[in-house]
């Protein structure tokens, strides 16, 4: 057994039980409170004991759910595979944190939807740091100026499309937007960690992303015979993450794909 390995292994249950823990409270109240039961009829206080070990609610005896585990592994490896091959130019640490960052971020708006602004702040003076840590100021600064010009504009348009069809059903504003302010702002910051010109091609394979993963989404529905609603809503954010993990941290594959990115 390798021995040099434990560090990394317990980084990344480290990162996996904070990920946990901060997408289970912060939506709620931005407050680093107690994790309460997930049962809305139960939401018990939960021990800090029995939320560690995964155990069930003590009240309803409801059991952690499946992203739990989920997350915990996916912090485990990738924290292992970052150890062994650090992302050029921003090296382990950067690489960590930003992973750790990123990976709550996707997970609270692909739960609830939300991008939280003290998380976004957060995100600013990191993504700042590190965009120039590895390349100009002018480069960092026109990729957060490219991915808010980009998102606005998309944003506009949802609006303007929303708009127009409300008018035609009829309908009131029924308060979902294809995209939400949270993209434009996830957009803004993706820009500053990655730079002018890798954002466009971020923004580009995250809208081709969710576009897979919609048509997969309608496809299940049909075929389970739940499709009712010509209005499927996803949320962006995760799959500008997706796509900006991949772009970070596995370079050699996307040049793979596309030999002169
Ligand atoms: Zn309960």
């Amino acid at each position: 057994m390798d021995f040099s390995l434990i560090f990394p292994v317990l980084l990344g249950l480290l990162a996996g039980y904070l990920i946990n823990y901060l997408a289970d409270v912060l939506p709620d109240d931005l407050k680093l409170t107690r994790p309460a039961c997930k049962n809305p009829a139960c939401q018990a206080n939960l021990h800090w004991k029995d939320y560690l070990l995964f155990r069930r609610c003590p009240q309803c005896q409801k059991a952690p759910s499946p992203r739990v585990y989920l997350v915990i592994l996916i912090c485990v490896a990738f924290t292992l595979y970052i150890w062994m091959s650090p992302p050029a130019g921003l090296g382990f640490w950067y690489g960590y944190v930003i992973f750790v960052y990123l990976f709550l971020v996707a997970l609270i708006d692909f739960e609830t939807r939300l991008v939280l602004r003290p998380l976004s702040l957060i995100g600013l003076v990191l993504f700042l740091l590190a965009g120039l840590h590895v390349r100009s100021w002018q480069e960092t600064l026109l990729g957060a100026a490219a991915g808010f010009g980009i998102m606005f504009f998309f944003y506009l348009v949802g609006i303007l499309f929303s708009r127009i069809r409300n008018k035609r059903l009829g309908s009131a504003q029924d308060g979902e937007e294809a995209l939400g302010s949270g993209d434009v702002t996830l957009a803004t910051l993706l820009g500053l960690l990655l730079g002018w010109p890798l954002i466009w091609f971020n923004l580009l394979m995250g809208i081709l992303l969710a576009g897979v993963f919609s048509l997969l989404l309608i496809l299940g529905l049909i075929i389970t015979r739940k499709y009712r609603s010509m209005m499927v809503f996803i949320a962006y954010g995760p799959f500008f993450i997706l796509s900006a993990l991949f772009l970070l941290y596995f370079p050699n594959w996307i040049s793979a794909i596309l030999p002169e990115v």
